[in-house]
Order: structure tokens, then sequence, then C-alpha cells
């Protein structure tokens, strides 16, 4: 009797093509909820916001990872004080995120990329293409109640590979200021969403109001509730206002979150209120079923 040599069904490159896309989907199963911070121009306050968000939800025991995705100007290790930070390796899942407390792990750009200057040169074309289905796919995040994502600002290429690319049961959340500029800019991310199919979670008026360094008061200035009226014309859910908090840019600066420094102000009273529905998208591991 003779046996012929079967030839596999799959090559081996195809083997491990099949391999990875198993280890990928499994890797995006594990993130329950992703949130893409998105604003229509930079300079809104959007990874302030990214940063304030991703903190405190981690401060209410939910296990969170931030991804810092803007290319050309990564913020989040500056606002983390994790500036020289290196990620910790690179297992069969990916890169293994830097771990900021017990419930929040970071991962940003910079943390791979050692010479700053190269920035250029190196994300172009189908590199550039690569290197962000990379940060979005190949993370090693372990199991996520909420990846929040710090995304480049506007509507153009760069956002639009992200979000393209996002995991499953993605929502945005749209960070603007009350000016009128402003709003015409959100008008135009809620059509980005929805050209994308991408639900729209909320609106977030940032810059909203005056907290007085005097007294700590809040006073509203002439343009506040742009962003109120705009998510009610629109029918989008109007996640809050954060006012102007001069000690807000001071925390920012010395790398340390605002709502772990301040946590009884009327600008962590706002945070905690925009994170009241956010929450409510994944309960306490341990009262879960
Ligand atoms: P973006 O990510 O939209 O470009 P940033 O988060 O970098 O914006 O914020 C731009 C500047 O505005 C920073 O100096 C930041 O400290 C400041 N900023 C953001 N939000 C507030 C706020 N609510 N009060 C005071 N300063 C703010």
């Amino acid at each position: 009797m003779t046996y012929e040599k079967r030839k596999p069904a799959l090559s081996k490159e195809e083997i491990d093509e099949l391999r990875d896309d198993l280890i990928l989907a499994d890797s995006l199963t594990r993130i329950e909820n992703t949130l893409m911070i998105l604003s229509g121009k930079g300079g809104v306050g959007k990874s302030t916001v990214a940063v304030n968000l991703a903190t405190a939800l981690a401060a209410s025991d939910r296990e969170v990872g931030l991804l810092d995705i803007d290319i050309h100007g990564p913020s989040v290790p500056m606002l983390l004080k994790l500036e020289g930070a290196q990620i910790p390796g690179v297992n069969e899942r990916g890169m293994v995120p830097v771990r900021y407390n017990d419930h929040l792990k970071v991962m940003s750009m910079e943390f791979v990329v050692k010479d700053q200057t190269h920035e250029a040169v190196i994300w172009r074309g189908p590199m550039k293409h690569r290197m962000i289905r990379q940060f979005i796919a190949e993370v090693d995040w372990g199991d996520l109640d909420f990846l929040i994502v710090d995304a480049p600002p506007g509507t153009g290429d760069e956002p639009l590979s992200i979000c393209q690319m996002a995991p499953p049961r993605s929502q945005a959340v749209i960070v603007t200021t009350p000016q009128k500029v402003a709003l015409k800019d959100v008008r135009k991310s809620i059509r980005f969403c929805k050209s994308l199919g991408m639900p729209v979670f909320g609106i977030i008026e940032n810059m909203s109001g005056f907290v007085c360094p005097e007294c700590g008061a809040t006073h509203q200035l002439f343009d506040s509730g742009g962003g109120e009226r705009l998510a009610l014309e629109t029918g989008f859910r109007f996640l809050g206002r954060i006012p102007i908090d001069p000690r807000l840019v001071v925390t920012s600066d010395e790398g340390k979150p605002f709502v772990l420094e301040y946590p009884s102000s009327p600008t962590t009273d706002a945070f905690d209120k925009i994170i009241g529905p956010i929450l409510d998208l994944s309960p306490p591991r341990l009262k879960r079923h």
C-alpha cells in the first residue's frame, strides 16, 4: 500500500495569519466599550478631557485603557507625567501598555518611537496606516471595561483611518467649546460619525463658564450653552459642561490629572456628572452576573 504525501490545505503563512486574526478577535472581545474622543478641531481640550475621563473612570473601579493615537502631537504622556516611558514589552497578543495605576493602562505612540525628530519620515502612507492598525488592534489590554481613545482632531484622513479600524462597540464622544465656529465643526464631526456608522454617545462642552480662582464659584460667560443647544437640536445626549479652570492648565503642565488633584471642586463635579451615563455602560465587576 502506498501513501501519498498530502498537501496541507493551508500554507504556513495562511495558518499564521489565521492565528493572528483569532488572537486579535479575542483581544478585541475583551474590551467592553470603546469611546473615541473626537473634536472638530484642535485646542478645544480633547486630550485634557480624555485623560481626566479615563482617570475618573479608573477611580470608579473600572478597568480602563487610554490610547493616545494623536500621531502628530501625542500629549497624553505629558499630561500623565509619563514622558520617556517605554512599553514593558511585546507578547503574542501585542504590545504591553504602560501601567499608570491599578485600574489604568496607557498606550501612546511616544512609548514606542524613540526619536521624536523622525516623526515626519516615519508616519508616511501605508506605513502610517499599518502603525495605526497596530495601535488599535495589537495592544494587549487584557479585560477592559473602557478603552478611551484620544484621536487626532478634525475629520481628515487620520481620524478616518482610526475610526474605520475602531474595535466593535465603539462610540464617539465629541468635545467642543461653546463658540459658534466650534459648533460648526461639531456638525461636521456628527456627519463624519454618521458616514462611518459610528454611534455618537454624547457631546461635551468644554471651557464653558469660568471658575473664579478667588472665590471658587463658577460664572457663566456670554457664550456658554451652545453645545447643549446643539445636542438638543440634533437629538444627541448632552453629557455636560466643563468650566474654564486656570488650575486645569497648571495640573496639565505638571502631569497630574486634575480630578485626582482636586477631588472637591466644581470642575471635578463636572467630570463626575459626565461619567455618570458612561459608568452605566459597564457596572462594577463584582456586581456582575
Ligand atoms: P486638544 O487636545 O483639543 O488640542 P488640549 O487638551 O491639549 O486640547 O487643551 C488645550 C489647552 O487648553 C491646554 O493648555 C489645556 O490645559 C487647556 N484646557 C483644556 N481644557 C481646559 C479647561 N476646562 N480650563 C482651562 N484650560 C483648559
